[in-house]
């Protein structure tokens, strides 16, 4: 080794109590701190490392850092020291082993299936899922020649029709879009497992604080961090968590290659965007139960304006009992059915003054959409009947604004 080049040193961060123990804290501290590392200038906050790459003191240095001797930033497609914090954080929330940053939700989706199946495999999916997830699903895994079943989430003989001996994974989302309709994900794990399949489940409107897929038997967790994790509307996001095992075989090789990386820059802000996770939801579903209960309001009596309103902290709502079970809240989205059809729905959106019409979710600001005539319209009109997503249905992001604000607008709307 040259004289004048320092000995390779590895990446040691300052260990941080909450860091290196996250389970031993409460979730409001693990969203503030967890995985917290600070730079040798002891900075405050989460530095950003606005960094392509790093640099290696010595050519040794960089062999050992290639051959994985030594730990260590590479190059920021492999890793990032932001993006590590924001990992850390989300699985210290989450109760997951390891988490991996995705550049946005959809990114998360296929990479966490992507990674490990192979033409010939089968997966078994709910038929009530995010527009791209099942573009995913129906249209890219097929090609690659990986068949896939769909099935109404709620009924799980219909889950266990549909395994075969070469299912390999099995994709849920719950609460799903738009209806709010809820699948048991205990019972799809006891299926999935029974088979040999790893289940997949989109978490993203119930929240890591809501619902905890793990805890409940699946075995990999997906998030878009663009809807309440950023939840001000600045960036696009995901994770996949999932087990150590798993994350380092089979997920980690697969991410660095195909390239999904998380921008440092947004990694910073959805690592900010933690730190008010809890109150902003919170907050948000303290106000769409308000909302709930003032439209079921508007849905007796003669001159009802309301056919139905579907809100899982509802005491109607069709499956409370399994909503109590395994969440923890409503959430911050109501869905409701106006009788008048899709005139009355697009005269209540154009009437309201404070929410917004655009189909994001889970921001401070609140939104609502058509899901008929714009996310869902790619779908079969018959399906799409079949799933509930009638043209007189509206979904309603609840935001921060005052309740009573919102409230009169929907009431102005209404008419
Ligand atoms: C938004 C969303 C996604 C996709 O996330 P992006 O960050 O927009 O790519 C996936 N699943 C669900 C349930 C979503 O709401």
């Amino acid at each position: 080794m040259p004289e004048n080049k320092p000995t390779p040193k590895p990446w040691t961060p300052t260990p941080y109590a909450v860091t290196e123990n996250p389970q031993a804290y409460g979730i409001d501290t693990r969203l503030v701190r967890g995985g917290l590392t600070r730079s040798n200038q002891n900075e405050m906050t989460e530095a950003l490392y606005l960094t392509q790459a790093f640099v290696y003191d010595t050519a040794e240095e960089a062999v050992a850092k290639f051959s994985g001797d030594l730990p260590g930033f590479m190059y920021s497609r492999y890793g990032n020291p932001t993006l590590d914090m924001f990992e850390k954080r989300l699985a210290a929330v989450e109760g997951a082993e390891m988490c991996h940053g995705t550049a946005s939700g959809m990114a998360a989706v296929f990479a966490s299936m992507a990674s490990f199946l192979n033409a010939g495999d089968h997966v078994v999916a709910a038929r009530a899922l995010f527009g791209s997830c099942f573009y995913i699903l129906n249209t890219i895994f097929p090609r690659w020649g990986i068949s896939v079943s769909f099935v109404h989430g709620p009924d799980l003989a219909a889950w266990q029709a549909a395994m075969r001996p070469n299912t390999r994974a099995v994709f849920l989302e719950t609460p799903a879009n738009p209806t709010l309709e809820l699948i048991d994900i205990a019972a799809v794990a006891k299926i999935a497992h029974a088979n040999g399949a790893k289940l997949v489940v989109d978490n993203v409107f119930a929240t890591p604080l809501l619902q905890k897929p793990l805890e409940l038997g699946a075995d990999i967790v997906v998030y878009s961090a663009t809807k309440h994790i950023d939840g001000q509307g600045r960036c696009l996001g995901g994770a996949v968590l999932s087990d150590a095992k798993f994350c380092a075989e089979t997920l980690l090789p697969f991410l660095r290659h195909s390239g999904p990386a998380l921008s440092p820059f947004n990694a910073w802000m959805l690592l900010k965007g933690m730190e008010t996770l809890a109150l902003r939801v919170e907050r948000a579903q303290a106000t769409a139960l308000r909302l709930a209960t003032f439209l079921q309001g508007q849905s007796s009596g003669g001159q009802a304006k309301i056919a139905r309103v579907l809100y899982p902290g509802l005491d109607s709502f069709p499956q409370r009992e399994l909503a109590q079970r395994q969440m923890s809240g409503g959430g911050t989205l109501v869905a409701f059915e106006l009788k008048g059809g899709r005139a009355a729905a697009f005269g209540l959106m154009n009437a309201l003054q404070v929410i917004d019409i655009s189909n994001n979710l889970g921001d401070s600001k609140s939104i609502i959409t058509h899901p008929f005539t714009t996310t869902h319209r790619a779908i079969d009109e018959a399906d799409r009947i079949k799933m509930g997503i009638t043209d007189g249905l509206v979904r309603l992001s609840v935001g921060l604004e005052s309740a009573e604000d919102l409230e009169r607008d929907l009431a102005m709307g209404l008419g």
